[in-house]
């Protein structure tokens, strides 16, 4: 039995969390879910959104499944965890956000976010099938930043050779692993020539050890420009922490949006499963989130946990929905809500 900590999160994570656990409890996958409180109801309750509880359950069971967090723009607002640091002694560290305190906290290097066209969900493009592998440990990103006077403010961008290796790394076991062909790098290190110059490098020399993967290399605005107008040329995509995240975002819309678009954040020994999407603060509570991104966030799940058998059930169930065009969520196209599209799934599940 697997055991898997529940974070539920903010705005929209409740509603699509709960789907994508009725979907996978209807599959009959061997997994049991520990839900934590956290984000912003622990916050109300206990002053932080991830308290000690949720470290404790994630300690027991290495894997969580996480809905998105709900983070201010702007401000001063910092995530603190009291934890032990690396000479086991307890230390106060602080981040950004919810979600990056629990992707350094845990170890998890790597974004993995696989985009690619849905039997029946329009979109403007067919053949994109891409996957994302996004650092996920430095870069601008971590919001290491400071005012240095009222009207300045400074971020640093921290690159290393080792962090940049090691995803480089999954990302080419990985491809190969999966039997595909091509990583393109996405840099800007025509400017950023000893940053970005470094993940490239890094990133390249890696590229050798795997002379069956072809590697190609993009800046990274022009990456963007290709993705949209031919992106069913690109296969695998490596880059950095903050290039990651938005062309994420950019890769979600070549197939239908934000709400089929999952993701796994994975360490050495640890993984946690997440949608590509934040909390949706203009639909939440409505009962019209599209579930997907979450539920497929849940197969990948299933997959990293051995569980592959419930994950091939859940991915025919959701595309045999998604096939009869009868109950479709709005940002695809139809009416249904969210519990009707996940009932409809649950349904399917348990008939075949
Ligand atoms: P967002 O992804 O929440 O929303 C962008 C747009 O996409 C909105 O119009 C929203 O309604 C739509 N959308 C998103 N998910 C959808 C779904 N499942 N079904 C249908 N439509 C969906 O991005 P945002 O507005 O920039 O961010 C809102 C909050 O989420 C912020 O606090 C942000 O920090 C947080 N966020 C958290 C995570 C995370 O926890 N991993 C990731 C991204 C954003």
């Amino acid at each position: 039995m697997h055991r898997v900590t529940l974070v539920s999160g903010d705005g929209i994570g409740p509603e699509v969390t709960a789907a994508a656990r009725a979907v996978v409890e209807a599959s009959g996958a061997a997994v049991e879910f520990e839900k934590v409180l956290s984000g912003q109801e622990a916050e109300r309750a206990t002053g932080t959104p991830l308290p000690e509880a949720v470290f404790e359950s994630i300690e027991r069971t290495r894997l969580v499944m996480k809905g998105p967090t709900y983070t201010p723009f702007g401000g001063s607002y910092r995530v603190a965890v009291e934890r032990p640091g690396p000479a086991g002694k307890k230390e106060r560290r602080s981040y950004p956000s919810v979600a990056i305190a629990l992707r350094k906290e845990l170890g998890l290097f790597v974004a993995l976010r696989p985009i690619k066209n849905y039997p029946n969900v329009a979109s403007r493009y067919d053949r994109v099938d891409l996957l994302i592998f996004r650092e996920n440990s430095e870069d601008l990103y971590v919001g290491n930043e400071r005012m240095v006077d009222e009207n300045t403010a400074e971020a640093i961008k921290l690159i290393t050779r080792g962090a940049s290796e090691r995803v480089a790394r999954f990302a080419f076991d990985y491809m190969r692993k999966v039997g595909r062909k091509k990583v393109t790098i996405g840099h800007k290190a025509n400017v950023l020539k000893l940053t970005d110059g470094l993940f490239l490098k890094s990133a390249q020399d890696i590229a050798k050890q795997y002379p069956d993967i072809e590697v190609d290399q993009r800046v990274v605005d022009a990456l963007c420009m290709e993705l949209v107008i031919k992106p069913e040329t690109f296969d695998g995509l490596l880059l950095t922490n903050l290039y990651g995240d938005i062309v994420s975002d950019l890769a979600a819309g070549l197939v239908g949006g934000l709400g089929v678009a999952p993701g796994a954040n994975i360490g050495a020994d640890c993984a946690m499963f997440e949608a590509v999407h934040g909390t949706a603060p203009d639909i939440a509570g409505k009962d019209i989130a599209n579930p997907m991104a979450m539920i497929l966030s849940a197969v990948l799940m299933l997959r990293y946990a051995g569980e592959a058998a419930a994950a091939d059930r859940i991915d025919a169930a959701l595309t045999a929905v998604l096939a009869e065009k009868k109950v479709i969520t709005r940002d695809l196209g139809g009416s249904a809500g969210t519990r009707a599209f996940t009932d409809a799934i649950v349904a399917k599940l348990k008939n075949n």
